[in-house]
């Protein structure tokens, strides 16, 4: 590998991530691991312009296909909602850039995350397991089928949104787990926590509204 391919972090990067830590207090986050996490994770490893001035400020930008990296916000936000706790093992539908993915490493979770189209995938692959040595189970497949054969998940949190909440998730959350999963079908989704009681019973609580990409079916090339 070429000295350009080794991702940098240096004093600059985490000046800007030391602001956005700071804009992501006065929206309200006040969960300290989180924005732990948040100043630790060099953000712009996971964009293909690392000079994007935008990249550190609380805003989503473009990744490959079309898709999204989430706002800081919403990041911290539902990192929050989830509750890691070290060691616990959290199931992430949604890879795209792994920004996400790693933030929940940070937070000491055993990583499981699938992602359903194969290039993006493939590039998180590289950066999280080959470029930065992080060991997390990532796959390419659906998401909405979960992972069965990993199951039971502590946590389940989906990072696109869904029309519904896919009852195999559900499934694969162990009594007393949560997931966070913005749900909803038109342009906005409503930020959903979902509390497993026994024989497959849940509590919901539905909280603020988000705009995410939408969770679809299948996995594509
Ligand atoms: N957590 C990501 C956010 C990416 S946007 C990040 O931090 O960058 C949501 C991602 O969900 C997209 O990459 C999209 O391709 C993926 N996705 C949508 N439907 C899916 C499904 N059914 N299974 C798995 N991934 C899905």
């Amino acid at each position: 590998m070429g000295v350009e391919n080794l991702k940098k972090d240096d004093y600059k990067y985490q000046g800007m991530r030391k602001q956005l830590v700071e804009e992501l207090r006065e929206k309200g986050i006040t969960d300290e691991p989180v924005l732990k996490a948040i100043l630790e994770v060099p953000r712009h490893f996971f964009s293909d312009n690392a000079f994007d001035v935008h990249l550190h400020m609380d805003k989503a930008f473009r990744i490959a296909c079309g898709q999204t990296i989430s706002h800081p916000y919403t990041v911290a936000y539902q990192s929050t909602l989830l509750q890691v706790k070290k060691g616990e093992k959290v199931l992430e539908v949604g890879t795209g850039s792994g920004y996400q993915t790693c933030i929940l490493l940070h937070l000491g979770a055993k990583v499981f995350s699938i992602e359903r189209q194969k290039p993006l995938f493939q590039k998180a692959k590289n950066l999280l397991l080959d470029e930065l040595g992080y060991s997390v189970k990532l796959f390419y497949g659906d998401g909405y089928k979960g992972l069965p054969s990993f199951a039971p998940f502590d946590k389940i949190i989906v990072t696109a949104g869904a029309p519904f909440i896919p009852e195999p998730l559900i499934h694969q959350l162990k009594e007393g787990g949560i997931m966070v999963i913005p749900v909803g079908e038109g342009e906005e989704q409503v930020m959903t926590i979902l509390i497993k009681g026994s024989d497959n019973q849940y509590e919901k609580i539905e909280l603020d509204k988000f705009k995410f990409v939408p969770l679809l079916r299948n996995k594509v090339k």
